[in-house]
């Protein structure tokens, strides 16, 4: 099966009735790249770039970051590489960051709310990707966005870097900025955020925990934990459809979007991309290769 599989390399992700999909890998570590190249990943949809954070004792430099973020752009040469910034806090853990014991740490002190309340930390980040940027095609997506404020209090973060970067010589291209809808409330305000950023990428992981207030970390609960729910698919549709009518793409890139029992729902829904761990890239190939959306 294996075998039949890898004969689908180099083949594009192109419905019976011609609908094109990007189909792209998520990494969590730069070990994965292999792992990408050889399943023919479109590109990179989720790079969690916590990983440089975690299992360490102190702040990552700018410097080292951005070798980590030139490395894998130089990599993919050319194919997209979407990073996710810093997503700490809840099942993610990082001592030095002194994040106190919390009550709630899935609805705590996390992901772009530590960014937005610690900018030294965000601004640290923003300035490896945007130099990073000058070697592939990179874009940024911020995690955890649940009000139209915080987008434009990044994009003027993210605008002081640009200053900052132009002041004092140093070469940046400007990369493209989406933002990942995981929260009920950024579903809600899909049409104004969609007017604020280049794409949309939902993470169904969080949206599902979110949406049915299940903890996605508690397995006593997997029956109750149900990321196919039709509130979780009818969000995804309203996301596609303010994605499209703002004239932005929109793809999926928690676990559910390599659930190959829908992928023919999500290509009729109108899902501009699907982004998986890689050995789920051919898998779906194959499926996006035997659909015909007039059909279903
Ligand atoms: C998600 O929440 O669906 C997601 C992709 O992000 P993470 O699993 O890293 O929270
Ligand atoms: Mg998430």
């Amino acid at each position: 099966k294996r075998e039949m599989l890898k004969l689908l390399r180099g083949r594009e992700n192109v419905t019976i009735d011609g609908k094109e999909i990007m189909l792209y890998a998520n990494i969590g570590d730069m070990k994965d790249l292999a792992a990408v190249m050889q399943n023919d990943a479109g590109g990179i949809g989720l790079f969690r770039s916590e990983f440089i954070y975690l299992g360490r004792d102190n702040y990552p430099t700018e410097e080292e970051q951005f070798q980590i973020y030139k490395t894998v752009a130089e990599t993919m040469a050319g194919k997209k590489v979407i990073i996710r910034t810093l997503d700490i806090g809840a099942d993610k853990q990082c001592e030095y960051f002194g994040i106190g014991q919390e009550e709630n740490p899935a609805m705590g002190l996390r992901a772009i709310r530590i960014c937005l309340m610690r900018p030294e930390i965000f601004k640290t980040q923003l300035r490896a990707l945007y130099r990073a940027s000058a070697y592939g095609n990179l874009a940024i997506m911020y995690p955890l966005i649940s009000n139209l404020w915080e987008i434009r209090r990044i994009k003027e973060i993210a605008k002081e870097v640009e200053q900052e970067l132009t002041l004092t010589g140093i070469e940046f291209t400007r990369p493209q900025q989406g933002i990942m809808i995981e929260t009920p409330a950024a579903v809600m305000i899909s049409e104004e955020l969609a007017k604020e950023v280049d794409f949309f990428s939902i993470g169904t992981n969080d949206l599902t925990q979110y949406t049915l207030a299940v903890d996605r970390q508690n397995p006593e609960l997997d029956a109750f934990y149900e990321p196919n729910h039709p509130a979780v698919m009818r969000m995804i549709q309203m996301i596609v459809d303010n994605a499209h009518k703002a004239g932005i793409w929109a793809g999926i890139c928690g676990e559910l979007g390599a659930d190959t029992t829908l992928t023919k729902e999500f290509l009729a829904m109108g899902v501009d991309e699907l982004s998986v761990s890689p050995g789920s890239v051919l898998p779906l190939r194959k499926i996006i290769l035997e659909t015909d959306t007039r059909s279903i």
